[in-house]
């Protein structure tokens, strides 16, 4: 090594430890972090609002939650409206309680439009149901308008899984089948999270849906993949909030019956 490489070395030397004991001399007049403690990983405001829960007394109905909209209580259509002719009367019949699909009349949709929401729905398929596969007490629940929950009588009834009841129809089939028979009563409380749109009309978020039939999870946070088409593939259609839609399916099996429809907007 010459003298100049040596002078360099010693130079880069000296120059290194004074950066290491300057550092160690800054550490040293920090003060040492505050040791974590339980109440900062804790948030209290804002508070969650406070709902009273429906009661369930005996084979009672399970009243609906105190915020709840109320969209069949047993006693008419007002919430309701043909969804042949906007703003015409729903005419399907109310009787004892419930309302039963009158097949004539097409489908019928809320008036109100939604666009995230908890629902919870009750459906009956009539004791005295014939039919096979689809044509056995089909109907459905469009959410926003454009993607139906399926519901059909799937209790020893074979049909394809992408169309059995709880499944994304022609898209996701439900995790189990969870039918009571005929004659009984089934519920639905489905979660449901609608898509924001990017401006050139395809989804930023997609649609996403939970549904959960008698207390058993069918879908579990499902990606919904666009319409839910009987012919083709599902489309993206671009939509603001929208109505909930049920179908009066043209199958010539004996209609099912609907009663204590809520929702909470989400
Ligand atoms: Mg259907």
């Amino acid at each position: 090594m010459n003298k100049k490489n040596l002078f360099k070395n010693v130079l880069l030397a000296a120059l290194a430890s004074t950066i290491c004991v300057s550092a160690s001399a800054q550490e040293k007049e920090y003060p040492q972090p505050e040791r974590m403690r339980p109440g900062m990983s804790e948030y209290w405001t804002p508070q969650p609002s406070i709902v009273t829960p429906g009661s369930c007394q005996g084979n009672e109905l399970i009243s609906p939650p105190s915020d709840a909209i109320i969209l069949f209580d047993g006693k008419d259509l007002s919430a309701w409206e043909s969804a042949k002719e906007e703003g015409g009367p729903a005419r399907w019949t109310v009787h004892d309680g419930v309302f039963t699909v009158d097949k004539k009349t097409g489908d019928i949709q809320t008036k109100q439009k939604f666009e995230n929401f908890q629902l919870h729905i009750e459906w009956q398929v009539p004791e005295n149901i014939t039919g096979t596969s689809q044509g056995r007490g089909n109907s459905g629940i469009f959410l926003q308008g454009k993607y139906e929950i399926q519901i059909l009588d799937c209790y020893n009834n074979e049909t394809y899984v992408n169309g059995q009841t709880g499944s994304i129809y022609k898209q996701t089939p439900p995790l189990v089948n969870a039918m009571r028979k005929p004659g009984e009563w089934n519920i639905y409380d489905i979660i449901y999270t609608a898509p924001v749109f990017k401006e050139d009309g395809t989804y930023r978020y997609s649609p996403t849906v939970t549904v959960i039939q008698n207390g058993i999870v069918l879908q579990n946070h499902t990606t919904i993949l666009g319409t839910t088409e009987y012919i083709g593939f599902p489309k993206i259609q671009p939509h603001g909030a929208g109505p909930l839609i049920l179908q009066s399916h043209g199958d010539p099996s004996e209609p099912i019956s609907f009663r204590n429809i809520w929702i909470r907007e989400l």
